[in-house]
């Protein structure tokens, strides 16, 4: 086999190595965001972006970081978070606004640690009321750069609403091509159909 032609095989350390990149991408986002978000009046338990905005979108590297973290959880909380994903997937197909499944009784989120980008870069400068939230330009132009850059960090992805994105790593013949960075099954299409995603390379990595 020549060089060229070799199929590079991802080891599940060069996947770890992706979760610290994704990591420092997040953190090098907030320090780059501070002056703006030290003047959001967002504060725990408001959760009007997690009940209100309906479109909570994720990559398929940061879904699998979310999802190899349910897998850490409690049986039970884990089990409660998969019935919420799955039944928030059958009501997405139905209506526009949905809280999201990971908001737990107390307006808290579930996965705090480990949510996406989608939710990093949300925050506002006024109660957000029925206008939604208000945000510096500046902020949204760098949340925008951001997106591109984290979506070249992930090339083989998909992104689209984060429960749609759960439901493509359940069929583990994806999430096993995915992790080995082996060719997707023949399948693939369809779900991509069935759950609108979009692949990073259409989105102009
Ligand atoms: S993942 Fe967490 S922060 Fe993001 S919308 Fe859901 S509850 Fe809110």
């Amino acid at each position: 086999m020549t060089g060229s032609t070799k199929r590079r095989t991802a080891s599940p350390e060069s996947l770890e190595d992706k979760f610290k990149e994704l990591e420092v991408l997040y953190e090098a986002f907030e320090r780059a965001t501070a002056p703006f978000v030290v003047q959001a009046v967002c504060g725990p338990g408001c959760a009007d972006c997690c009940t209100n905005v309906g479109e909570i979108y994720a990559a398929t590297l940061e879904a699998l970081r979310i999802a190899r973290y349910m897998e850490a959880l409690p049986v039970f909380q884990a089990a409660v978070l998969r019935q919420k994903i799955a039944e928030n997937r059958v009501q997405k197909k139905r209506a526009l606004l949905l809280p999201c499944p990971f908001l737990d009784p107390q307006k808290l989120c579930a996965i705090y640690p480990v949510r996406p980008f989608s939710c990093r870069r949300l925050y506002s400068v006024e109660p957000c009321g029925v206008k939604g939230p208000v945000v510096h330009r500046e902020f949204w132009a760098l949340a925008e750069q951001f997106t591109r850059a984290l979506q070249a960090l992930d090339p083989r992805g998909y992104s689209g609403h984060l429960s749609y994105v759960l439901g493509l790593l359940e069929d583990p013949f994806f999430r096993e091509a995915y992790v080995a960075n082996r060719a997707y099954p023949a399948t693939l299409g369809s779900v991509l159909r069935e759950f609108d995603l979009l692949a990073h390379t259409r989105l102009g990595v």
